[in-house]
């Protein structure tokens, strides 16, 4: 076995994002062959570590899925013998991104039916379809469409609330990305539970399955949103997942009708009737919180909440311009989401990065506002934080999980290069990502996908969306 001994004494570039940092020294053994598994090189390394350390021609050390060493590409190949090199040449290195809020079985319902009003677009089409549709069958598709489409955009971890949790928890163990997965919990009849009290009963059944069945996987609960559960249930939820000791994730002060809604219901706006009931006792991932009430903001940070910012989404269905700036001045956990492909209507984390920024500075008619750096740590370590795992993810560093990515520098729009963050923001699409590694295994190589079937997925999608064109085709032609 071989030991690294010796300290890296690295002489490294930073760049936009900050100020020096010591290398980072491996801690680590290699394996008993000699040889590690990955290194993945770049023309900068963008760790995004909270010092801002970024590494010219830079290269990344992974043994076992995790990161063993970071610094100069010629001193980690000098160092270590690794079976797989990925070349530098006009890449890009940083962590994978992080998505803390979707529902990725709907990529089937992607531009199912666009530019209505939200109750048309929800009573006509969405619901309906679900209605009809909504199967294990369906979710695996759908899951199996949207996890192609996240890795092939450097995304590698996810946040997701949809039906049929075990589906979705099957699809990302052979796929190989990390997720947080929800058991969905409603008060009415959807596809996979009769009222609150089943989906609760079904969804303690799903955590029992899969905690601790698979690291890259955490089993949560989804409770829908405070119109759709009472207040008992809601307590009812956060009880259950006390008990398991996990997350939940809920829509959180999206609309203004549900603010309207929890002031005639309970007298008060969503985030204080939550407080009020204990609801923030245990950890959070809420999305939206587009319409928070300025003394409703220190709950959200003192709690720890982590807020996930779905601006696309905002966007197309009118929800409004949520106050992100403020709630970062706080010190609210900020991440960033795509919500689900019927809403956005795609699962592009780069698009929401470059919305996120935009809309904050239109808003407050402020170009410093919500700079690239900013939406950039939203995206990886802060994103990573808001959803409970910023020790084990979100940022390359020694120790942490191996969630990197490569991105591709070498189109057009990426010529020429001044500051690479400021790229990555602006610039860079899904398309750009060239490879991608998820608990240091290759999900992704040079835009080839390696455990997902995409013919076969790409024609079951096909054929299930030509089944539900002509079954919303009847439907209203009937109405
Ligand atoms: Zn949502």
């Amino acid at each position: 076995m071989k030991r690294i001994s010796s300290c890296f004494c690295f002489v490294f570039v930073t760049l936009s994002l900050g100020a020096c940092n010591p290398a980072q020294e491996p801690e680590s053994t290699v394996a008993s062959d000699g040889q590690i598994d990955l290194i993945v090189a770049g023309d900068y390394v963008v760790s995004m570590d909270a010092a801002g350390t970024v590494f010219e021609d830079g290269a990344v050390a992974i043994d076992d899925g995790v990161i063993l060493a970071i610094g100069p590409a010629s001193e980690i190949e000098a160092t270590y013998s690794a079976k797989e090199v990925m070349p530098g040449d006009r890449r890009i290195v940083l962590p994978g991104l992080v998505n803390g809020h979707s529902h990725a079985a709907m990529t089937l319902l992607r531009g199912v039916a666009d530019d209505l009003a939200l109750m048309d677009w929800l009573n006509n089409y969405i619901f309906p379809a679900e209605v009809e549709f909504v199967d294990p069958e369906f979710v695996r598709i759908g899951t199996e469409l949207a996890c192609w489409e996240m890795i092939r955009g450097g995304t590698t971890t996810f946040v997701d609330m949809y039906y049929y949790p075990d589906t979705i928890a099957e699809v990302v163990d052979s796929c190989g990305m990390r997720a947080l997965i929800s058991a969905t919990v409603i008060d009415q009849r959807s596809p996979d539970a009769e009222n609150a009290g089943d989906s609760i009963d079904k969804g303690n059944g799903f955590i029992e399955r899969w905690q601790g069945k698979n690291e890259r996987i955490t089993p949560i609960f989804g409770p829908h949103a405070n119109y759709t559960l009472d207040k008992e249930q809601l307590a009812a939820t956060r009880a259950a997942a006390m008990k398991f000791g996990v997350p939940i994730s809920i829509h959180l002060s999206e609309s203004p009708f549900e603010v309207q809604y929890s002031k005639d219901t309970y007298g008060t706006t969503s985030i204080n009737m939550l407080e009020s009931i204990g609801f923030f006792d245990g950890p959070t991932i809420a999305a939206h919180v587009v319409w928070p009430m300025p003394e409703e903001i220190p709950i959200l940070a003192g709690r720890k909440v982590g807020v996930i910012h779905n601006p696309t989404s905002n966007m197309k269905i009118a929800s409004g311009i949520a106050p992100i700036t403020e709630m970062l001045e706080a010190g609210v956990r900020v991440g960033i989401g795509t919500d689900g492909a019927a809403s956005n209507n795609d699962l592009d984390l780069w698009e929401e990065m470059r919305l996120a920024s935009l809309l904050q500075k239109v808003d407050r008619m402020d170009p410093e506002a919500l700079s690239a750096t900013t939406v950039l740590t939203m995206a990886t370590r802060g994103g990573a934080t808001a959803i409970g795992l910023g020790d084990s993810i979100g940022s390359l560093e020694v120790g942490k999980k191996a969630d990197v990515i490569q991105v591709a520098f070498d189109d057009v729009h990426h010529v020429p290069t001044y500051d690479v963050v400021s790229h990555l923001v602006f610039v860079t699409d899904e398309q750009d990502v060239a490879s991608v590694v998820v608990d240091g295994k290759v999900l992704m190589r040079e835009g080839t996908m390696l455990t997902i079937d995409t013919d076969r997925v790409a024609a079951e999608a096909t054929a299930l969306a030509a089944r539900i064109q002509a079954a919303l085709n009847e439907r209203n032609e009937i109405q």
